[in-house]
Parts: C-alpha cells; structure tokens; sequence
C-alpha cells in the first residue's frame, strides 16, 4: 500500500484520449479471466465462498489507501496506479463471480439500477446522502419558485 494516502482523482487522461472501456465488451473480460483460470488449475478453488470473500478483501485493498487520508490531498500518479490494481482485482474477482455463478452482469446492473431508481426518485433525493428508508415517507421537496410563490400569497417575509 502507497503511504500517500489521497482521496481526489487526479486526472491522467489527456483531451479525447480513448479508454479500452470504450472498445472491450464485458463478454471479453470475463472470458479473459476465465482463461487465466483454467490455465492454472484454479477451478477448483474458485467456489461463491472464496470468490465473495476475495472480492471483499480486494474492496478492503482498495479501502487501504483511502485511509486516515485527508479528502482534499489529490492522488499523485504512484498512488493512482496502485488504486487502479486494486480496483481492477475487485472487478476480475467479480467477473469470475459473474462466471461461477452464471450471472448475466449486464442484465444485473440494469435490474439493479431499475431498482435504485425507485428507491431514490432523483425529485425526493437530489444532492442529499441518505439511505433509502429516509425519503420513504418524505414529501417531494416543493420547487423554489413554488416556495417564493407560496410566500408572497400567505404574505411571509424571505428568509
Ligand atoms: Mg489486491
């Protein structure tokens, strides 16, 4: 772990600079992990209880460097890159979860967003960080203008 604990990104990318996400599909990471793999023998030891655990200790790798740091110190490009492994360990652990198990991750993350979008309607909960049980049985907030207009007919003074 880098000693130089930092909690912005500091940007490495230059203009329109192409990232491979931009041209790998997920179907070939995955088969890129499993090839790995298989070539090692490894099948065997990749089971839901090693694989969830690895996941969650390469989040905690990752968690490591974030630590005790201070939030407006930028990452320098050392620190960058060792966030950027750890990262990548916690998404190859995933994806050969996703191949263990056989989960369609696309489809996943779709349901899954479906669902955080009901849970937080971007009317009820935007700019603020509250679990979702909080805005269960919060009114939406009423517009400024709304407000402005509700003041001036009930004749209260601004705030
Ligand atoms: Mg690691």
């Amino acid at each position: 772990m880098s000693d130089s604990g930092c909690s912005q990104r500091l940007s490495t990318r230059k203009g329109n600079m192409k990232r491979k996400d931009d041209t790998t599909t997920v179907d070939q990471l995955r088969k890129e992990v499993s090839q790995f793999i298989r070539e090692r023998d490894w099948e065997k030891f990749h089971n839901g209880k090693n694989l969830s655990m690895s996941i969650a200790i390469e989040a905690a790798e990752l968690m490591e460097h974030f630590q005790w740091s201070d939030p407006q110190t930028p990452c320098d490009a050392a620190a960058l890159q060792e966030i950027r492994h750890e990262l990548a360990d916690v998404v190859i652990y995933a994806l050969d979860f996703c191949n263990l198990m056989d989960i369609d991750l696309a489809s996943a993350i779709k349901d899954k967003m479906k669902q955080n979008r009901a849970k937080y309607p971007a009317k009820k909960v935007r700019g603020k960080s509250h679990k979702y049980t909080y805005y269960q049985n919060a009114p939406v907030p009423a517009k400024r203008g709304r407000v402005k207009a509700v003041r001036q007919k009930i004749q209260i003074r601004p705030a």
